[in-house]
């Protein structure tokens, strides 16, 4: 079958590293002739954000899916309705793109999720209380585009385009959980795992599976996934981003509708990893078994601050000798501060024994030029 993937970045990478076991051809659009899927795909350079584009390189597949969910969806409609299998589909894709929809779509379809007003500049009237969170609709990723407003000495900082103010939530812990569907209608999600920011990049910097969550936030979590299944009405694999705030309620702080940094663990730590579920999803296979092995943990390996050129990686060397741990790097030639360029998995008996380990094992990498 002839899978075709909108960007090349380390998601795609992983996908087809996963699925070289299987008997498919996988082909990747991304604009960088250096990308990390360039070498090990039919790789096609192009724009994924360009409507030709899209559909030139989506014609010809038995299958279209996404890794990063800033593409142009009238080029996804366009080959849905020459009949190309668009997975996720164009209208989730649309949905999420736009932090407007996606939050009036949870609102539709009573999908908790922080209170919050629309504006399209700073002119208008702010009446959601202080603080709020100012989440730009488009052009946001990984924190960027993210700001808190705390009063109105603040508020000179908005930004002057179009957002969602929302409620700071008092956040206790940020929860994450992975989900699948196929066309056959088999839906099946991994263990809930937490994820520990660093609050100076705003990147995920620790990740760990399962997490320990009492049986009412369990239930209120199940709750969230099959609503949001059924409001997305779409194949495909979606990553819900979730805060428990401090009394215990669960709130969705947004969706990913393709693979995720939070379900890098996965790869070791679990039956079956992210990337086999969503090949699993793209050939309307079984979903994969999901369950997890012990506990498992991820650490990014991001660019250090004031390096830019050629990556080398310090202390890598100690880590490989480490028991229980898996490096994994995207293939990217050059760092720059804050850039993703692999990971590291660790599997551990326990939570305390892994966030030792994770702790240990950041002290000991860096990513430098
Ligand atoms: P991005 O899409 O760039 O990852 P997010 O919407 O996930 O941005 O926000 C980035 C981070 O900002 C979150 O992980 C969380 O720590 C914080 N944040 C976002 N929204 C809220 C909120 N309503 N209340 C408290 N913290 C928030």
């Amino acid at each position: 079958m002839k899978i075709g993937i909108l960007g090349g970045g380390q998601l795609g990478r992983m996908l087809i590293q996963e699925a070289l076991k299987y008997d498919d051809e996988f082909y990747t659009l991304d604009p960088n002739a250096d990308c990390s899927c360039a070498n090990i795909s039919y790789f096609t350079q192009g724009n994924f954000n360009d409507k030709q584009d899209v559909i030139d390189f989506g014609k010809d597949k038995d299958v279209v899916s996404i890794e990063i969910e800033h593409v142009n969806v009238e080029g996804l409609e366009a080959l849905e309705n020459q009949g190309v299998k668009v997975i996720p589909n164009s209208k989730i894709i649309k949905i999420i793109q736009q932090k407007i929809l996606q939050k009036q779509f949870y609102d539709e379809f009573q999908i908790p999720s922080p209170n919050f007003q629309i504006i399209l500049s700073r002119e208008e009237e702010i009446v959601i209380g202080f603080p709020f969170v100012q989440k730009l609709n488009t052009g946001g990723y990984d924190g960027k585009g993210v700001q808190v407003i705390k009063d109105e000495n603040d508020l000179i900082n908005m930004w002057d385009e179009p957002s969602v103010l929302e409620n700071l939530v008092d956040i206790d812990k940020e929860l994450s959980l992975i989900i699948a569907k196929n066309k056959r209608g088999e839906i099946k999600s991994f263990p809930v795992t937490e994820m520990v920011a660093d609050p100076k990049l705003n990147l995920l910097d620790f990740n760990i599976s399962p997490t320990q969550i009492s049986e009412d936030i369990q239930i209120q979590i199940d709750k969230i996934a099959q609503k949001f299944m059924n409001a997305a009405n779409s194949e495909g694999l979606f990553a819900i981003e979730l805060f428990l705030d401090k009394d215990g309620k669960v709130w969705v702080n947004e969706t990913a509708p393709r693979l995720h940094n939070s379900g890098h663990q996965t790869q070791e730590g679990n039956a079956n990893s992210q990337f086999e579920q969503v090949y699993r999803v793209l050939k309307n296979l079984p979903l994969a078994d999901t369950s997890s092995l012990g506990f498992s943990g991820m650490l990014n390996l991001v660019g250090e601050e004031n390096f830019i050129g050629t990556v080398k990686y310090e202390g890598l060397e100690e880590v490989l000798k480490l028991p229980n741990t898996y490096v994994h790097l995207y293939g990217k030639g050059d760092t720059k501060p804050g850039r993703k360029m692999g990971h590291i998995n660790v599997l551990a008996n326990s939570r305390e024994e892994l966030l030792e380990q994770l702790i240990s094992i950041k002290s000991l990498v860096k990513v430098v030029s």
